[in-house]
């Protein structure tokens, strides 16, 4: 993460704690820490995707982990497919067998 304060992308995910973070808690902001600086400030959550504030390795990361998670996602659409299939030809002998 890029720091807003210094722009080194020291920043890291920092604890909750105290009212301040629980407030923000409820816009989906989230504590930064940044180790260049020390300086402390909120994120939206969605604002950790945006590529202004991603050092160019993270977005390297990040790009290759939506790459894994998107076949993830692809197979266990192929598996939910075959049961759906299974399921409805199961459907359809037991109607079968029932009007016969
Ligand atoms: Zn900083």
């Amino acid at each position: 993460m890029i720091c807003i304060k210094c722009g080194v992308p020291r920043a890291h995910r920092s604890h909750r704690a105290g009212l301040a973070d629980n407030w923000n808690r409820l816009f989906r902001r989230v504590p930064y820490r940044c180790k260049a600086c020390k300086a402390r400030f909120y994120a939206y959550r969605s604002g950790e995707k945006s590529d202004s504030m991603r050092s160019g390795e993270e977005r390297r990361i990040m790009s290759l982990r939506r790459k894994i998670r998107w076949k993830k996602t692809k197979k266990e659409l192929a598996v939910y497919a075959v049961a759906g299939l299974i399921m409805a030809f199961v459907v359809y002998i037991a109607l079968q067998q029932r009007m016969g």
